[in-house]
């Protein structure tokens, strides 16, 4: 049986949930973990997940807000693979392997697919590394924020002119650059809209 969990915590910027913003709980979390020792995983809204793995069965309790939210038991699978065992996650919902599982709101643990979860695109990631460079060069020089115009007055004494300019100009490259992306990702939200709504 497969199904679709619902939606997640947050919505990315495309609406859907993305990975990022889940709780998860990763193949790697269980790395040294041995035989029947307890482990616990914290998440930056403040909840915790307590886990016990035996004999390829992982038994975890989420506790958030004082509160035993969820006791659940996973699957692990060994998977061979070039002559080595290698131990996956299985999904409860589809029985398939993953090296990553996330909770949902509802506190359901599944995989991304089943959650409807998507990564951040390559757009978004390069969205946020222009930004990010123009915000780093305008806090070093102590500039107008981000996406304001940056004036001859604003340039710090230490600087030459013509030097300046050229970080003046790198700042709103990468900010038009950002910027575009940002634009071409409204007309394809308005697009998307439009075609759900003929
Ligand atoms: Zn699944």
């Amino acid at each position: 049986m497969k199904r679709r969990l619902g939606a997640g915590r947050r919505p990315s910027k495309t609406g859907k949930p993305v990975v990022e913003h889940q709780r998860a709980i990763h193949i790697k979390n269980l790395k040294h973990l041995k035989n029947e020792t307890a482990f616990s995983i914290s998440y930056p809204d403040q909840s915790t997940l307590k886990a016990v793995l035996r004999r390829d069965r992982l038994f975890l309790i989420l506790i958030a807000e004082g509160k035993i939210k969820i006791k659940t038991v996973l699957n692990l699978i060994n998977f061979e693979y070039l002559g080595r065992s290698r131990k996956y996650l299985l999904c409860p919902n589809c029985k398939k392997k993953f090296n990553s599982l996330y909770f949902n709101d509802k506190n359901i643990i599944a995989c991304r697919f089943c959650h409807g979860l998507s990564y951040r695109t390559q757009k978004q990631i390069r969205q946020d590394r222009l930004i990010w460079n123009a915000e780093k060069l305008r806090l070093k020089y102590n500039l107008p924020p981000i996406f304001n115009t940056i004036h001859d007055k604003d340039k710090p004494d230490e600087i030459f002119k013509g030097r300046f300019k050229t970080i003046q100009d790198k700042i709103y490259q990468w900010e038009s650059e950002s910027h575009k992306i940002f634009m071409n990702w409204v007309k394809d939200a308005v697009e998307l809209d439009f075609k759900k709504s003929v």
